[in-house]
């Protein structure tokens, strides 16, 4: 199972995507995919091109706009592993809506976002992510907008899985998206992966400094939301590793009355023309 594919990223050297790139080929090799059970569905942003950077299915999609493309694809094609990725522009600004309600619909797929607290493909400009005081070509004088807190906001909007990684942490990322294509829901995975080029503040050495393993917490328990809540709120969202999980909820096919069977992909399309010829009858 190789997930590799002959195309060479142009991210800059020593991009945190590039690790976002390897977890993803891993986990989809260790949870034992093919690469034709896979779909990598993208944004636009420095993030956007993994999906040409993985042998799988994928699609890079417009900006803000990879979790419509996501949810179809899956809802189409429930075979497929679908995992739907982009930057925090992509994701928390003007892709937020689709986000929110992606989280709270809770399609089978996992969302990778590429959070480098910067708009990095138009040259550095703030994102939401940008903290306060944060200075960019677009705010010279410095932010005068708080970040907005994506782990938060997800708990908020009703997430069945929220986790986060940093980008050296290859062994966990991996770990995490495993974890995250396992389960059956939306699961979204914040990844702190730096922009070397436009972002002087959020360095790796800065997160290392900054960042707090939820795995050195003693009692932290993934499935308690109330202390996944107040432990975000602590560290000001600067934690690593499986955040919360509620394996109880039922994903949004599971609660669909009557759902075929047979993927939409996969349906015998005479048979659908006859249908829609019928409903089209209906509303003549
Ligand atoms: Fe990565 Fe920043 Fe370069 Fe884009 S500009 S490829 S985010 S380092």
């Amino acid at each position: 199972k190789d997930f590799r594919n002959n195309v060479k990223p142009n991210w800059c050297p020593g991009c945190g995507d590039f690790s976002v790139q390897a977890a993803i080929q891993r986990a989809a090799a260790n949870v034992g995919l093919e690469p034709e059970n896979l779909a990598v569905i993208s944004g636009i942003g420095c993030s956007g091109r993994i999906s040409g950077y993985i042998n799988s299915y994928g699609f890079h999609g417009i900006h803000g706009r990879c979790l419509p493309i996501a949810q179809g694809v899956k809802m189409a094609n429930r075979d497929l592993t679908v995992i739907a990725s982009g930057g925090d522009g992509d994701g928390f600004a003007i892709g937020m809506g689709h986000t929110i309600h992606a989280i709270r619909r809770n399609v089978n797929l996992t969302y990778i976002v590429m959070d480098n607290q910067i708009y990095g493909l138009t040259k550095g400009q703030t994102s939401p992510r940008s903290a306060s005081g944060f200075k960019t070509k677009s705010t010279p004088q410095g932010s005068i907008e708080p970040a907005i807190s994506p782990m938060e906001m997800a708990l908020t909007a009703g997430a069945t899985f929220v986790a986060q990684s940093f980008s050296t942490d290859l062994k966990d990322l991996t770990a995490l998206i495993e974890a995250g294509i396992k389960h059956d829901g939306f699961s979204l995975i914040n990844v702190f992966s730096p922009c070397v080029t436009y972002n002087k503040i959020n360095t790796y050495d800065w997160f290392k400094e900054n960042l707090t393993k939820l795995s050195g917490i003693e009692d932290y328990d993934p499935a308690n939301r109330e202390l996944a809540m107040q432990t975000l709120m602590k560290h000001d969202g600067l934690v690593t590793g499986l955040i919360y999980q509620n394996t109880e909820q039922k994903s949004y096919q599971e609660l669909i009355n009557g759902y075929s069977e047979t993927p939409l992909a996969h349906a015998d399309l005479k048979l659908d023309q006859v249908h829609f010829d019928k409903l089209a009858a209906e509303f003549m």
